[in-house]
């Protein structure tokens, strides 16, 4: 285990934001996790559990403890014809596995290709993209609650998965992942209903590793380069909106581009939506919105964690003015 004091978080985070914390624990087994957990700590200082910081925005310097998972490993658990079960360390790179699963022809994951991240932070956050979500593959989750300092094993059901949710955080009891169990499947079934993808697999093999190289091809067109623009991927969750809301908006809207999910809730583009009221032009000190892709705020110029927050905000207050519509972050704030 080793324990940093006064810590910089700038390679904790892909905002690139320099920001530090008080204390920073990298643990590297259950057992080491369970002594941080029982350790007294005054009821005012927090705790925090990240992963590769992917998916979070440090407003400022954090006063408290910022834990860190360092569980490595892939361990086939079972398998027979149809499906193979494995044992992911909470702190494998996700896109590693990702490739690994791809190579030895185990399907369920491939068009989750090049999500930034840890295997932990996949199953808290249900990733999802192009038509995939890991809520599908989650066979259990093992996770240790900071209230019980006890484990606690999570059947998929139990995880209580929906767009980019879960459990784990809706939960007011906090629970740190150390591993996280996946179902693949050992003939996959390809989900190819994405134009961008079948565009790209037009006269080529379908197989998991064209797959994946079409999603490669398609997210490094449309995304920021993590290396020059710090930023999280998409800032917003796509709002879902009553029926009602959206008949009196597609009067206006006609174009608006839209999924229904059953005969009363529909999903609207949060991107059209930014992109509509002219949020794409904003920017407040370093931060701005990505020229290409107008749910993605980057870090252009030297950002605070402030500048992205308060052009967030601004986006927020645009898009409500202008289509009655509460875009929520899916970018957590620390
Ligand atoms: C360029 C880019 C593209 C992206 N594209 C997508 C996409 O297509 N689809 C998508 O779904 N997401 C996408 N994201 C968001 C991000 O990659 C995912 O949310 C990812 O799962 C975050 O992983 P992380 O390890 O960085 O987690 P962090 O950002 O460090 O943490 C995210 C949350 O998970 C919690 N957490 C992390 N590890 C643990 C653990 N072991 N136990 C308990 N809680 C934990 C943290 O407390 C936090 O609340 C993108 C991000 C970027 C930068």
């Amino acid at each position: 285990m080793n324990i940093y004091k006064n810590y910089s978080l700038l390679k904790h985070n892909t905002f690139h934001l320099n920001t530090k914390t008080h204390k920073f624990i990298e643990y590297e087994s259950e057992e080491d996790l369970q002594k941080i957990l029982e350790e007294t700590r005054s009821p005012n200082e927090p705790i925090y559990h990240i992963g590769h910081g992917s998916n979070i925005l440090f407003l400022n310097d954090f006063k408290g403890t910022i834990i860190h998972s360092n569980i490595k490993g892939i361990e086939i658990i079972k398998e027979d014809k149809t499906h193979i079960l494995l044992k992911v360390g909470a702190s494998e790179d996700w896109d590693s596995f990702v490739s690994y699963c791809v190579n030895k022809g185990w399907g369920g994951i491939e068009n989750l290709s090049l999500i930034p991240g840890e295997i932990g932070a996949s199953a808290f956050q249900n990733i999802g993209a192009y038509g995939a979500e890991i809520s599908n593959v989650v066979e259990e989750v093992h996770a240790y609650s900071l209230t019980t300092k006890t484990k606690q094993i999570f059947s998929n059901k139990e995880c209580k998965y929906s767009y980019r949710n879960s459990f784990f955080k809706e939960s007011k009891e906090i629970f740190y992942i150390t591993y996280v169990v996946y179902r693949l499947l050992k003939t996959p079934q390809f989900i190819l209903n994405h134009d961008k993808i079948k565009s790209y697999l037009y006269g080529k093999e379908i197989n998991l590793i064209n797959i994946r190289k079409a999603i490669i091809a398609i997210r490094q067109l449309s995304l920021p380069n993590l290396k020059i623009f710090g930023n999280a991927g998409s800032f917003f969750t796509n709002p879902y909106i009553c029926i009602d809301h959206y008949e009196k908006l597609k009067k206006q809207y006609y174009n608006m581009p839209c999924y229904f999910v059953d005969n009363k809730i529909v999903k609207v583009s949060a991107a059209w939506l930014i992109e509509q009221c002219g949020g794409k032009k904003e920017y407040i000190g370093g931060a701005s919105v990505y020229e290409k892709h107008a749910l993605i705020l980057i870090n252009k110029n030297n950002a605070t964690g402030q500048d992205i927050s308060i052009l967030a905000e601004k986006i927020q207050s645009m898009v409500k003015n202008t289509f009655g519509i509460k875009l929520k972050p899916e970018v957590s704030y620390l």
